[in-house]
């Protein structure tokens, strides 16, 4: 192991574990973060004999930028930070030692973050952190969708940021000594309560496919076994932590995304259930990127895994709260016995932080409420809806790029119905995000008839009405994939116009840059090589259909089933 901060103060410590990646964040982040690192010595804490105490330790995930819900979503559950601050005061009320965690993805994923991250080039850090610090959060896990913005968005948000950002698995690349060592602090030790506990960090493995390489530069991942196995020797025999908690931003579930990341070859993407069934040293495994929820209500004991692994949902739908009850025996602290429960987001936001984030809030809905040209007349079926929405990716991208004439874009937007109250009036930019809630980047390459032929496979799959995965759905734009089965079982042709396209001649597409970095596992299917890319546009897909519905549109026959121009309205009119 490459490792060299045993024994050296931390500043310098932290220095080389964070200069050659990020070198002038370093400088200020040691000044203004809690967040340097260094191994330490420690003696173990020993309890006077027959002491017992408590310690509390909640927790969020999978918040992505949510300071309300109602923004976008008013007659939904009110989920976001401003509903979860009133349960973290009435803990730390009832808990003065509460030790609070988010295990990531915090950066990306609601349309505060994107304003915020691409539209304002303030300096200050999103509204998220700012009321995160308030709350005194103690550390977070590294997200995949931390990683997901320009590199320049984490670097600032981090130097804002009171908590620290853990990943002991982002390692850095390169030929000098530091090659391997840990690019952000592995683990974070606090002492709560007479406790002394330790908190490791771990980003899933998977981010290596979803984004952009760019974003991964002088870094790689580590599996989270791997690592586990660095680290917990460290944080138990010379950190002498009474208490392990893994703090990690991957699923319980190895299956989901495994063949996906064999593929890719990467290490398995969600790694969390593994760890907790191999590595028993830790006493709590918080598990976050799936967006579950486990458990739902309060018990004392979780049996899924040989350690005890909780999920605390998405968005901010409320904290998981997990009681350790701890007595000495032989001098040491043990655990007694273990609580876990989930207390629900208060649908009223905090007064206190709301006010905090007034501006920031009004701003982000004067983005949100401007108006296209296209109104709705009608509410939409399901069908329609979705050939509409995939009709209006390849024209967005079209009205981009005339010469270019196919694409592969989602064949489904998020089914967010449309409410009568809004018939007669025209689509806001508000729309776009509850239906493409993510931030992708249409990416050009020249592609192969046959590997455009693998990427429908799941397109053809749902037209035969076999599974497939919803992420891997894309739709053929300006050519058509038409499905023939014989004794040999099901192919398809593809047809542009009314010539059949050759499976041996390539021919440029545009497709998002989630599925063009290996998001569903497609690209890997269809052996599509990086060197196949031409370009990409630094606008969202979503940002291109705003753009083409602020004009005169040309709509679909699907879309004119429940849309219309506003000047054709007018002259109904
Ligand atoms: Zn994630």
């Amino acid at each position: 192991m490459t490792f060299h901060c045993l024994g050296l103060r931390f500043i310098f410590c932290a220095a080389m574990f964070w200069g050659s990646v990020f070198p002038v964040w370093a400088k200020e982040t040691l000044s203004s973060s809690p967040a340097s690192f260094a191994i330490q010595q420690r003696s173990s804490i020993n309890p006077l004999p027959g002491s017992r105490t408590t310690v509390v330790v909640a927790a969020s995930s999978d918040l992505h930028g949510w300071l309300s819900t109602d923004t976008l979503f008013p007659e939904e559950e009110k989920r976001g930070v401003l509903h979860i601050a009133p349960i973290i005061k009435q803990l730390r009320d009832e808990y003065p030692h509460l030790i609070l965690l988010d295990a990531g993805d915090i950066l990306q994923g609601s349309p505060s973050a994107f304003y915020f991250n691409f539209h304002s080039p303030a300096e200050n850090p999103l509204p998220i952190v700012k009321l995160m610090n308030h709350l005194q959060y103690d550390a977070v896990a590294l997200g995949n969708h931390d990683l997901e913005p320009p590199p320049g968005v984490l670097q600032k948000n981090m130097m804002a940021s009171q908590f620290t950002w853990l990943a002991a698995n982002l390692l850095k690349t390169g030929e000098g000594s530091s090659e391997g060592d840990p690019v952000l602090p592995p683990y974070r030790v606090l002492e709560r309560a007479g406790v002394r506990i330790g908190i490791m960090g771990l980003l899933t493995p998977g981010t290596s496919m979803w984004v952009n390489k760019s974003h991964l530069n002088g870094m790689r991942i580590e599996g989270m076994f791997a690592a586990t196995q660095k680290w917990v020797p460290i944080l138990k025999e010379q950190e002498q932590v009474d208490l392990l908690v893994g703090l990690f931003h991957s699923g319980h579930n190895f299956r989901y995304d495994q063949y996906v990341s064999l593929n890719q070859g990467v290490p398995v993407a969600n790694a969390s259930g593994i760890v907790a069934d191999s590595e028993t040293r830790f006493d709590l495994i918080i598990s976050g990127h799936a967006h579950r929820l486990f458990p739902k209500r309060k018990t004392s004991e979780l049996r899924h895994f040989r350690t005890p692994l909780i999920s605390p949902g998405f968005w901010g739908y409320g904290v998981s709260v997990v009681k350790f009850f701890l007595k000495e025996e032989g001098a040491r602290w043990q655990i007694e016995k273990s609580e876990y429960s989930f207390i629900s987001a208060s649908p009223e936001p905090s007064e206190q932080l709301g006010s905090m984030v007034k501006a920031d809030m009004d701003q982000v809905r004067q983005y949100l409420d401007v108006p296209t040209r296209v109104v709705l007349h009608q509410l939409p079926s399901k069908e329609n809806f979705f050939q509409c929405g995939a009709d209006l990716s390849h024209q967005a991208i079209l009205g981009r790029d005339p010469e270019r004439s196919f694409s592969l874009f989602p064949a489904r937007w998020r089914w967010k119905k449309l409410l009568r109250n809004e018939l007669g009036a025209p689509l806001k930019r508000l729309h776009l995000f509850r239906w493409l809630p993510y931030d992708n980047f249409p990416v050009l390459s020249q592609l192969y008839g046959r590997q455009i032929q693998i990427l429908l496979d799941p397109y053809l799959r749902q037209q035969r009405g076999l599974s497939f995965r919803s992420n891997s759905l894309l739709a053929p734009g300006g050519f058509q994939a038409i499905l023939s089965e014989n004794e040999d079982g099901a192919s398809s042709t593809l047809k542009h116009m009314e010539t059949s396209l050759s499976l041996s001649e390539s021919f440029p597409v545009w497709m998002s840059n989630y599925h063009w970095n290996g998001g569903g596992g497609l690209v890997g299917e269809a052996l599509v090589h990086p060197t196949q890319k031409i370009k990409e546009i630094g606008q969202t897909l979503r940002d291109l259909l705003f753009a083409y519905l602020q004009r005169p549109a040309k709509l679909s026959a699907a879309c004119l089933t429940f849309l219309k121009n506003d000047y054709v309205m007018a002259k109904i009119r």
